[in-house]
């Protein structure tokens, strides 16, 4: 994997606009992004995990049992990139920092995806059902 030394929260390859139904914003390609390419860092405050595991918001993202990060601040790109059951992007931590990248070719104009986890799934998604709509679905919305 390459390494990105320098900290994008904001970047010109992408967009953000509105999503599918019922799935608010989504982050977009302006151009076309090739397998492996690096996306964006997933960036916020740095808080205690414990203290994350109090608060009531989507935008968490658990480095490890003590770090989390509160992404939920609008400067926070990746924050718009939604979930998918069949994702197009997956998110690696390096070295205490949470890296996305393509792992899969992205034509200009698709949606950015990666799949947000097992626990996120299941607290979030499961009960209303997922709006992903790829094949590969483990629980679609119904209607
Ligand atoms: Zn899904």
């Amino acid at each position: 994997m390459k390494k990105e030394t320098s900290a994008r929260t904001t970047d010109p390859r992408f967009v953000v606009k509105k999503s599918g139904p019922g799935k608010g914003q989504g982050l977009y390609a302006v151009a076309a992004i090739k397998k492996g390419d690096f996306i964006l860092e997933y960036v916020g405050k740095k808080i205690p995990t414990s203290l994350a595991d109090t608060l009531a918001t989507r935008y968490l993202f658990e480095i490890d049992s003590d770090w989390t990060i509160d992404g939920s601040e609008r400067s926070n790109q990746a924050r718009y990139i939604n979930h998918s059951c069949d994702p197009n992007c997956e998110v690696y931590i390096e070295k205490g920092r949470i890296m996305i990248y393509a792992i899969k070719n992205i034509s200009a104009g698709g949606e950015l995806s990666y799949d947000y986890g097992e626990e996120y799934f299941d607290e979030f998604l499961k009960p209303v059902g997922c709006r992903c709509a790829s094949k590969k679905c483990r629980e679609p919305a119904k209607e």
